[in-house]
């Protein structure tokens, strides 16, 4: 595989995000343990996870987040991208820049199933953030590996949720935290549009 120069057409670049990770077609004597299971709603897109337990999971309660997934929050787990192995309609998928609002293959961005439109996962420029509702899990206690383990963008948040669980006003580590007993902000969840 030829480096790209910069300033290739748009159709060449397209092409080449098919020959990297998160995307890569794995063949089938490449060593990938098979840790768990997942398909979009229509099923068109259907990937398999080696690592046992995500990097990170937490829920996002941000408008964007919101909006995108029409919900009150996300629910998100965090992976490298080596970790996941499409196995039907890693293809077939569309793009969403929020920042830009394109629909271009540009990082970080929104990925989804081109049918159903369910939402795959956030691909970012090192890690991806899939979202493991699409997961078919075996047991409880492979769902409580990805059990959330904070809240972030809770200053955005529609609801209260009081589990216990570390809350942080924006980015997790990176912004203040939210005492559970603190009322919804209303000019701060407002004024974010
Ligand atoms: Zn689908
Ligand atoms: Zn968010």
């Amino acid at each position: 595989m030829q480096e790209q120069p910069k300033g290739t057409t748009s159709t060449e670049v397209h092409e080449e995000w098919k020959e990297r990770a998160p995307y890569q077609i794995h063949t089938r004597h490449e060593h990938f343990p098979v840790r768990y299971e997942a398909s979009c709603h229509c099923g068109k897109v259907t990937y398999q996870l080696k690592r046992d337990r995500p990097l990170d999971s937490k829920l996002c309660h941000c408008t964007t987040c919101q909006t995108q997934h029409a919900a009150p929050f996300q629910w998100a787990a965090i992976f490298h991208k080596e970790d996941i192995n499409f196995t039907n309609g890693h293809h077939d998928l569309e793009w969403y820049d929020p920042s830009e609002k394109t629909t271009k293959h540009k990082l970080p961005c929104k990925v989804r199933c081109k049918w159903c439109h369910s939402p795959i996962m956030d691909e970012g420029r090192n890690m991806i953030l899939l979202f493991p509702s699409l997961i078919h899990f075996k047991s409880k206690e492979d769902r409580l590996k990805f059990e959330p383990r904070c809240h972030m963008f809770y200053g955005q948040r529609v609801m209260d949720i009081p589990d216990g669980k570390p809350k942080w006003a924006g980015l997790n580590n990176d912004s203040e935290q939210i005492l559970e007993d603190k009322p919804i902000n209303e000019k701060e969840q407002y004024s974010q549009g």
